[in-house]
């Protein structure tokens, strides 16, 4: 039998996102649980290889109530020490948070409350936050099939460093952060690296003097929001481009060594075939990258801001470099030992029993508030601005939903003391 508790808000998932709206609630003194599956921070702890770190600077680390203070606001956290930003948050406020409380069901029941159910309790709350992240179930496709069993696949997800993987070449497909950073790191200790780039869209790390998430910032692209992205170039923003620590794309790792490829079309045998959409994508990729470094000239120029002249010269070697069309690479000849799955996660929420996605299950909101009363997502990659899933723009969303979680409740009490009322009348009028 599940034991029945009440409380007035659940959150749902112990991340950035979870702590956040936790924080927020305390301080509003409102009654709430945060329930977490494994372990506060766990995307962080289970999810990311052992060198990981963030590309964002630490400055940028703005969550309610604890923004970064420490003496080093341009350098970048590794994975211990975001775990260990995360612990300090929850400590210094006694958030409520539950481990190894997964949620496997939520529903309304009746038109106050919903039922939050886990192994074995059942959680009656009149909100609910959905904080489960947007990385949730890791996704590869389905040409993974078609691979030689000698060959052993994993995802980004799954790795740790590169000791860990069996000796030979490693092919890495998906040229997003966790490609690039795990396409780098396997060069770096002497692999021999395989590279299938999707997109190739690349921003400087720095340009005139300044970090480029200060450019961004200052430049409102950090709070683009999706519904009125106008100019091409912003739709490319919201694809997030790669940043990395050295600066450059996928170019500049073609400079250390690492071969790249196209899209990975499928493997027959043991050739593997890759699409010939590299010199395209470099093209493209090239032209925003002037166009990146032209809006920042002219935000100088307008503001009047002082600033060195421009620092791209490095970049611009890498826009000018041909590499080598290669569309076949046979893994045997190659010595290709593994293949690393940097190809995104899928969302699940089919736990989640209540009218608030669309056909495609993607949940339908507007800042995070659904049409369900009382029951939000926060967190998610783009959930309002470019800035929604990221420790610097995460608190934002969650005041939002804080306001309306306020109003909701406002309203219920009024809703509650006038049915009272008139129950009191019509009791009187018989
Ligand atoms: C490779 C990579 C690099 C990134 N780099 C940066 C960066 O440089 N800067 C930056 O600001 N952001 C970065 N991000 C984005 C973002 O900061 C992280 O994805 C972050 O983990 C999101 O926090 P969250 O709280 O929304 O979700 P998560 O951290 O994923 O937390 C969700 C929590 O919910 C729990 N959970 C899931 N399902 C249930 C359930 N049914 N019941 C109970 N609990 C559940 C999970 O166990 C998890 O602990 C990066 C993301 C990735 C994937």
């Amino acid at each position: 039998m599940r034991k029945n508790t009440k409380t007035r808000v659940v959150i749902i998932g112990a991340g950035q996102a979870g702590l956040a709206m936790s924080y927020l609630l305390k301080k509003e003194k409102m009654d709430h649980v945060v329930l977490e599956k494994k372990k506060l921070g766990s995307s962080w702890r289970n999810q990311r290889w052992d060198s990981f770190h963030l590309v964002t600077p630490n400055w940028q680390n703005q969550l309610p109530g604890f923004h970064y203070v420490g003496d080093r606001p341009d350098e970048f956290m590794s994975k211990n020490e975001i775990i260990n930003y995360l612990e300090l948050y929850q400590a210094k406020y006694s958030l409520p948070i539950f481990s190894n409380k997964e949620v496997l069901k939520v529903t309304r029941n009746g038109y106050q409350s919903f039922e939050v159910q886990t192994q074995n309790k059942i959680y009656h709350a009149r909100a609910v936050v959905v904080a489960t992240g947007s990385f949730y179930q890791p996704y590869v496709g389905e040409q993974s099939r078609d691979l030689p069993q000698t060959v052993l696949q994993l995802h980004s997800s799954k790795y740790r460093n590169a000791r860990r993987l069996p000796p030979g070449s490693v092919l890495v497909v998906g040229s997003g952060q966790s490609g690039f950073q795990i396409a780098s790191e396997l060069n770096s200790s002497g692999r021999k690296v395989f590279l299938s780039v999707g997109s190739s869209y690349w921003i400087p790390r720095s340009y005139r003097g300044k970090d480029i998430s200060y450019w961004m910032t200052q430049l409102g692209v950090t709070d683009l929001r999706k519904k009125v992205l106008g100019a091409s170039s912003e739709k490319i923003f919201f694809s997030s481009p790669i940043i990395s620590h050295r600066g450059g794309g996928a170019k500049r790792l073609s400079l250390d060594g690492v071969t790249l490829l196209g899209r990975f079309e499928n493997c027959i045998g043991n050739r593997l075939n890759f699409s010939d959409n590299l010199e395209s994508s470099f093209a493209e990729s090239g032209m925003f990258f002037v166009h990146v470094t032209r809006l920042i000239d002219r935000f100088i120029e307008k503001q009047q801001l002082k600033a060195p002249e421009s620092t791209a010269v490095a970049d611009e070697l890498l826009l000018s470099l041909k590499v080598p069309k290669l569309t076949e690479v046979d893994l045997l000849k190659q010595s290709i030992s593994t293949v690393i799955w940097a190809t995104g996660f899928k969302p699940n929420y089919s736990w989640i029993d209540l009218p608030v996605f669309d056909q495609a299950k993607t949940p339908i909101y507007h800042r995070g508030v659904t049409q369900v009363e009382g029951f939000y997502f926060l967190g998610l990659h783009r959930l309002y601005t470019l800035k929604s899933g990221s420790l610097f723009g995460v608190g934002e969303d969650a005041a939002f939903i804080l306001k309306n979680i306020k109003s909701y409740f406002r309203v219920q009490k009024i809703i509650k003391t006038s049915n009272r009322m008139s129950c009191r009348k019509n009791s009187l009028v018989s």
